[in-house]
């Protein structure tokens, strides 16, 4: 397998262009200019290159198009101006099309092949299929995605039930009570929550009845212990021979009708929901003890480097702790995966070749470090022997380079391999905005975005070259509005600021600088990507 796909420089014809942009509900064409600027200018993969002449196997391509097609297609330009927010669009419309394509080609750290951060995820989406269904205890299916619909073999409520603790009757019977005026009626007996109640209840009586107890047949109403004088007769000794009614309450109060959460036969939980608390509820309501859902992804996490050791060793001379082995099988925990740590393998062709035969056991392989033009040689020679493996430039700050390839897995299982930079910043939001959507993807989450929201920003954000920033910022509310400030120094090797964060707020590639006071869309990194704005 060839390292790097050769194929003719593609370029794009005019129509093509202009299919793009009339058919772009963005109202500025900027960024589906720069996806077909990205796509047009990157050598590499040509439109006509098809899947399996990239070395690509069919099978694990949802669409079996030549790739620069797909990428181009009307539907690939959607997807781009739909990845992108209003308000995205709204903040930065001024910046006219002309002056990027003036800016671009002349900037001094201008790259004509830097896949833009929405063609890179949806080339890295596109070998991710939604996994297999397990059945699963309730419980432990808690956030996983259902792969059956679940019915209810029964009525929820199954009978008319007590919405309180009181007294069922007849409303007809204690019309006018109030109290000066109580309406006393005999007690004939009492239901307990988990009994039937013995008789039907005979016209002007009572039944002393408790929460969740079946109604008895014949009352229509229950009344609440407080509107009773049950207390007075308590307390005089007089016994609960018989109640004094202080309410007129109508008929129906406090009753609880049969069926009316859920009818026998209906769905209750329908295939493709995230299992929440409530939903296992509902599940176990209906007397489920477990379901069928997606399983969740076996990651595995590798770090590469000679600097590298392990946390709780002796630190020797120019060694450094292993950060992403930790942060990224964090990351992946925290999207649902099952994080397969592997450790550290050094710089070395042998020790990376077992680790990596290790981490083809898992659905997907994520490594770290040594994806750097000048670093990446010998990574590529020890990936190239076990699949394909491409170098990116992805336009983004932190977080540029990027590897993705197929590795062959075990019984010949295509495995994908993730390339994240080692810088810690850099493999972080690399895996946020490249890795988090595919794990979403293989559990069977239709929503892969994380939220955003429009801040004001306290701070400038600066973008020296052309690159999407991702700035590290704490997002907080005031007066009604979101304002986000940076939460320190933003090198992709200084993590703490990203410890302290809840948002990544974007300087858009072709703005140079946001400054303080000025709106900039924040993507929020703790929000579901379920939360609705
Ligand atoms: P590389 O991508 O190999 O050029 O690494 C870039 C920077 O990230 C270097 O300073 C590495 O020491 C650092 N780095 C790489 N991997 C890790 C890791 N697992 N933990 C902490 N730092 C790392
Ligand atoms: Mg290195």
């Amino acid at each position: 397998m060839r390292a790097r796909l050769a194929s003719p420089r593609f370029r794009f014809r005019t129509p093509l262009k202009r299919q793009a942009q009339t058919t772009s509900k963005l109202g500025t064409p900027l960024f589906v200019h720069q996806a077909l600027h990205d796509q047009g200018n990157r050598p590499g993969i040509g439109a006509k290159t098809t899947p399996a002449q990239a070395g690509l196997p069919a099978e694990n391509n949802p669409i079996n198009e030549p790739l620069g097609a797909v990428l181009i297609s009307t539907l690939r330009i959607r997807c781009v101006a739909n990845s992108l927010p209003g308000e995205y669009n709204k903040a930065y419309q001024p910046q006219q099309e002309a002056q990027v394509a003036q800016a671009r080609p002349t900037h001094p750290h201008y790259e004509a092949d830097m896949l833009s951060v929405e063609d890179a995820r949806e080339r890295i989406l596109s070998f991710f299929r939604v996994l297999e269904a397990e059945e699963k205890p309730l419980l432990q299916a808690l956030g996983q995605t259902l792969a059956e619909d679940i019915r209810s073999p029964i009525n929820l409520p199954q009978w008319a039930n007590s919405g309180m603790d009181g007294y069922a009757v007849r409303a007809e019977d204690i019309a006018g009570a109030s109290g000066s005026s109580p309406r006393v009626l005999p007690v004939v007996g009492t239901v307990a929550a988990g009994q039937m109640p013995a008789r039907r209840l005979e016209p002007g009586t009572a039944v002393r009845i408790m929460t969740g107890a079946p109604v008895p047949p014949g009352a229509d109403t229950v009344v609440a212990f407080e509107d009773t004088d049950e207390l007075e007769r308590k307390a005089s000794g007089r016994g609960l021979g018989e109640i004094g009614i202080l309410r007129a309450e109508p008929k129906g109060a406090s009753v609880r009708p049969a069926g009316e959460d859920v009818r026998a036969g209906e769905i209750v939980l329908a295939r493709g929901a995230t299992l929440s608390p409530a939903g296992i509820g509902v599940a176990a309501s209906v007397g489920r003890t477990s379901a069928r859902v997606v399983r969740r992804p076996v990651v595995a996490v590798l770090s590469t480097g000679d600097e590298l050791q392990l946390p709780g060793e002796e630190l020797a001379p120019g060694k450094i702790y292993d950060v992403n082995g930790y942060s990224v099988a964090g990351a992946v925990l925290k999207a649902g995966g099952i994080p397969n740590v592997l450790g550290i393998a050094p710089d070395d062709p042998a020790a990376m070749n077992a680790k990596i035969s290790e981490g083809l056991q898992a659905d997907v392989l994520i490594t770290s470090a040594g994806v750097s033009k000048g670093d990446y040689d010998f990574v590529k020679d020890v990936l190239g022997e076990r699949g394909s493996v491409e170098f990116w430039s992805v336009r983004m700050r932190p977080a540029k380079p990027l590897a993705f390839g197929l590795l062959r897995g075990p019984s010949g299982r295509q495995v994908p391999h993730i390339g994240l930079p080692g810088n810690p910043v850099s493999a972080l939001v690399a895996f946020e905005q490249l890795c988090r959507p595919a794990l979403l993807k293989m559990q069977g989450r239709t929503r892969l975005d994380r939220p955003v929201v429009e801040a004001t920003l306290e701070d400038a954000i600066r973008n020296s070259d052309g690159r999407r920033v991702y700035a590290r910022v704490w997002v907080s509310r005031r007066n009604g509005e979101y304002v986000a400030r940076l939460t320190g120094p933003q090198g992709s090797n200084v993590l703490t600021p990203l410890s302290r964060a809840n948002g990544l707020a974007i300087c858009p590639e072709d703005v140079p600088v946001l400054n303080a006071g000025d709106k900039a869309v924040v993507q929020m990194i703790d929000w579901p990507e379920e939360a609705m704005l």
